[in-house]
C-alpha cells in the first residue's frame, strides 16, 4: 500500500485553513534565501504555495552570494525582535564558506519553523514538547495516519544526518520504537534492514535499499533525494521493493510534501503559543 504524502498533505491543509479563519491567525512567515541555488528556489516556491493556500503571509529575504555571516545574522535579528514575523526559515543551504549552524543558532528558539535550533533539539533529546525538525514530524504523522504501530517497532534508520536521521532516530525512540541507526560505515547494510519492520532510508543515494534488503510485510520510507537528468530519484528502487514492503512511501510525492505540510503545522502551534 502506498503511503501517499501529498493526499495528507491537502489533509492537513484544509484543516490548517480552518483553524487559522477560524482562530484569526495573522502568521507571517520569513523565509532567507543566500545565493540562487535553484534547487533552493523550487522549495521556496512549494512552500509559498502551501502557505497561500492556507492563509499564511510570506516574506521573502533574498541575499545576494556575496553575504556574510553577519549581515545573515543581523537580519535574523531583526525578525527575531519583530513582533509581525511568526516563525523564520533560513533556507538550507547557503554559499560555501559561510557557516549554516552559526546563522541558524541567532534564530530565537520561539521563531525557529525548522526546528534546527539547540533548544528545540535539546527538547527531542528530552521527550520534551518543542518545535519538532519538519521531516521528523512529517514521517511521524504519516506513519500514525495509516496506524502503523511504533511501539516496540524494529526500525532501521539508513543515514545519521543532522537534518533528518539523527533527530528522526530521537523521535521515534521517543514513540518507544526500538532504533538502530545504520551509515557510510556499517558493515553488511542489508544484514540489518532484511531484520526490520520499519526501513528508513534517508542517504541521498540512488537505489541504495533494493528489494532483496528488505523482508516481505516491512514498512519503507524513501527520505532521499538525488536528481538525474532533472528527475528526483530515490534511495529506494520503488518498483520493485513495492512488492515486499506491505506500506512503501513514493519519490517525489511522499515525504517532501508532508515535510511542507509540516511548516505550516508548526506555524500554527507557534502562533497559538503566543495568544
Ligand atoms: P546527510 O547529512 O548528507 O546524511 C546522509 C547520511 O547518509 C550520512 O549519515 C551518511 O553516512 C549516510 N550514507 C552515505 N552513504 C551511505 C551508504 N552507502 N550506506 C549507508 N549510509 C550512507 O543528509 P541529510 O541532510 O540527513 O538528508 C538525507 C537525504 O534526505 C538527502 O538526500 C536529502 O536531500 C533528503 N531530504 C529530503 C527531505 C524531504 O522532504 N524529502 C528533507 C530533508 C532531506 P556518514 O554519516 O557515515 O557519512
Amino acid at each position: 500500500m502506498i503511503l501517499d504524502g501529498s493526499k495528507l498533505k491537502e489533509k492537513i491543509l484544509e484543516n490548517a485553513k480552518l483553524i487559522i479563519s477560524n482562530n484569526n491567525l495573522n502568521i507571517t512567515l520569513a523565509i532567507i534565501l543566500v545565493g540562487n541555488d535553484e534547487a533552493s528556489k523550487i522549495y521556496i516556491k512549494a512552500k509559498q504555495k502551501a502557505c497561500e493556500e492556507v492563509g499564511i503571509n510570506v516574506a521573502l529575504f533574498e541575499l545576494d552570494d556575496n553575504t556574510n555571516e553577519n549581515d545573515i545574522i543581523d537580519l535574523i535579528y531583526k525578525l527575531n525582535s519583530d513582533s509581525k514575523i511568526t516563525g523564520i526559515i533560513l533556507q538550507s543551504p547557503i554559499p560555501n564558506g559561510l557557516d549554516y549552524e552559526k546563522c541558524i543558532a541567532s534564530i530565537s528558539p520561539k521563531k525557529d519553523v525548522d526546528g534546527f535550533t539547540m533548544d528545540n533539539i535539546y527538547n527531542l533529546y528530552l521527550n520534551r514538547k518543542g518545535v519538532m525538525p519538519c521531516t521528523v514530524k512529517g514521517i511521524i504523522r504519516l506513519l500514525k495516519e495509516y496506524n502503523i504501530t511504533l511501539e516496540g517497532a524494529n526500525v532501521i534508520i539508513v543515514g545519521r544526518g543532522n537534518i533528518v536521521g539523527k533527530p528522526l532516530g530521537l523521535a521515534l525512540l521517543n514513540e518507544n520504537a526500538c532504533v538502530t541507526w545504520t551509515h557510510s560505515k556499517t558493515k553488511d547494510l542489508a544484514c540489518f534492514t532484511k531484520n526490520a519492520d520499519i526501513v528508513i532510508a534517508a542517504v541521498g543515494k540512488p537505489h541504495i535499499i533494493t528489494k532483496d534488503m528488505v523482508k516481505d510485510g516491512a514498512v519503507v520510507i524513501d527520505v532521499g533525494i538525488s536528481k538525474e537528468d532533472k528527475h528526483i530519484i530515490g534511495d529506494v528502487d520503488f518498483d520493485e521493493v513495492k512488492n515486499v514492503a506491505s506500506y512503501i512511501t513514493p519519490n517525489p510525492k511522499g515525504v517532501g510534501p508532508i515535510t511542507v505540510a509540516m511548516i505550516i503545522d508548526n506555524l500554527i502551534e507557534m502562533k497559538l503559543k503566543e495568544k
